[in-house]
């Protein structure tokens, strides 16, 4: 029997506030434990929260950029649930009625597209960190760092619209891409910025209605989901393969082991005896508020990949590479716009620039060049300065010195010689040089011309202007 997965997924993202969800606590990452901590976000008895207005900005920012409806009216209520990293005892979490409804993001893997719809995204506080290992006495004890107790998420809750393990790291991917792009999540995946947790179930080809699903839980990278996602999957068609029945349970990543390992039972919502949080009153979104959020949102990386191709003229191709993150297609424009050579732009940022980018491990915002010294190399290339070889040469030493392009290639004479009188003395000696070869070319043999034209760039130390060096030796020996 063949089998179809059905998988949807939940997305937890830190927004990236100074301060956390509900007190003016710090939400750096990495400081000594229990340091960035106070009276409300260690639940103690009679603090109370203040929601925090940049979070709800940044909610809604992101919440927009999906596409979904932004409720005027939504509430915060507390989920109850015992665990040492969750000093309140209790959760304060959007449940019924969740910040914004609907919206998706559309996908393609492999040749089928397909939209991911979102069920909802909301607005929820984190827990603290329970550390299990590292100290002299971890066999015996596990230690708690609140420094993250209260830092604001959003969880965004998909609908079960991925039909395979690669999809679902293509939207995981796609989804952290542009909640960077946002500015509202810093995209750091092994400080566990974005997390994910997957639904994951298995029917019948062609059967209508829902297999049992598992979730598989707290997986923060892509490779680990797709890699769950497939095991999980085979476990479970393996399973009813055989008579078995998939159960509805809690599964974790055993990266090591390459396998999900059964956690828990899965709870039912009601086992959290919800209830509105009584310490703070509905969030209320304006229009003007929703307006205001747009003003501010940059323009997103579709929009912007199909605004290269008309503006610019540039293929899809380059389009997509110019527009796979904010920094990149910044300097692009920069560049296009101060050389007024898109195409060039384009070519030089794609190809050598990207290629050092690479090599060096370094991101776009850290590159020394700037855009504006970049665009003063097309310049020399596409006045005829200097040949596109040589300009590599050029690119490498402006990125390690800083020097601009005029400066290097003045220094360095590597202006491209285009005075015929000096070329002309250089294509004569070739021929006479090499009589043969420009005798089977009068005969007939076209071949040996190209070999003719690299004995002129190599006796002009590779500097001869190239159009120029081809019609002075085909002159030469023509007449000749
Ligand atoms: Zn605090």
């Amino acid at each position: 029997m063949k089998f179809e997965p059905v998988i949807g997924l939940e997305i937890h993202a830190q927004l990236q506030t100074r301060t956390k969800i509900f007190c003016g606590c710090s939400t750096a990452f990495g400081a000594p434990p229990n340091s960035q901590v106070c009276p409300v976000c260690l639940g103690m008895p009679g603090a109370l929260p203040v929601l925090n207005r940049v979070a709800v900005d940044y909610a809604i920012k992101a919440a927009l950029a999906l596409g979904c409806d932004i409720q005027p009216l939504s509430i915060f209520a507390r989920k109850n649930y015992f665990y040492p990293d969750l000093p309140k005892g209790y959760q304060i979490s959007q449940y019924e009625r969740p910040l914004a409804l609907g919206g998706g993001l559309d996908i393609s893997v492999g040749g089928r597209s397909a939209r991911v719809g979102l069920t909802r995204i909301h607005m929820e506080e984190d827990a603290g960190k329970s550390l299990h290992e590292g100290f002299p006495d971890s066999d015996r004890r596990t230690y708690i760092d609140y420094n993250r107790s209260g830092v604001p998420l959003i969880e965004i809750v998909t609908e079960p619209d991925m039909r395979s393990a690669a999809e679902a790291a293509e939207f995981f991917e796609r989804l952290r891409d542009i909640l960077v792009w946002l500015g509202v999540n810093d995209g750091n995946m092994e400080e566990g910025s974005v997390r994910c947790d997957a639904n994951v179930s298995v029917r019948p080809a062609g059967q209508e209605r829902f297999g049992t699903k598992a979730e598989v839980k707290n997986i923060n990278s892509f490779r680990y989901l797709e890699k769950a996602l497939e095991y999980e999957i085979d476990r479970q068609i393996e399973l009813i393969e055989r008579g078995g029945r998939v159960v509805q349970e809690t599964r974790l990543w055993d990266s090591a082991g390459g396998r999900t390992v059964s956690m828990r039972s899965k709870e039912e919502a009601h086992d959290y005896r919800y209830f509105p949080e009584p310490d703070l009153p509905p969030l209320v979104v304006s229009d003007a508020r929703i307006a205001a959020v747009r003003e501010t949102m940059p323009e997103l990386p579709e929009a912007r990949r199909q605004r290269f191709v008309a503006a610019y003229g540039l293929p899809q191709y380059d389009a997509g590479v110019l527009t796979s993150s904010a920094g990149l297609g910044d300097y692009f424009e920069q560049v296009a716009a101060t050389s007024r050579h898109p195409k060039a732009a384009s070519n030089w940022v794609m190809g050598e620039l990207l290629r050092t980018i690479k090599e060096r491990g370094v991101t776009i915002e850290q590159v020394p060049l700037t855009p504006a010294a970049l665009a003063g190399l097309i310049a020399l290339v596409e006045k005829g300065t200097i040949s596109s070889s040589i300009a590599k040469d050029v690119f490498a030493k402006m990125y390690d010195t800083g020097r601009s392009a005029d400066e290097i290639v003045a220094a360095e004479g590597l202006a491209q010689n285009s005075d015929e009188d000096a070329l002309l003395a250089i294509v004569r000696a070739v021929i006479a040089r090499n009589a043969e070869a420009a005798a089977q070319f009068r005969a007939g043999k076209s071949q040996t011309f190209g070999f003719l034209v690299g004995q002129v760039m190599k006796g002009s130390g590779g500097k001869a202007n190239p159009k120029l060096a081809n019609e002075l030796l085909r002159r030469e020996l023509q007449q000749t």
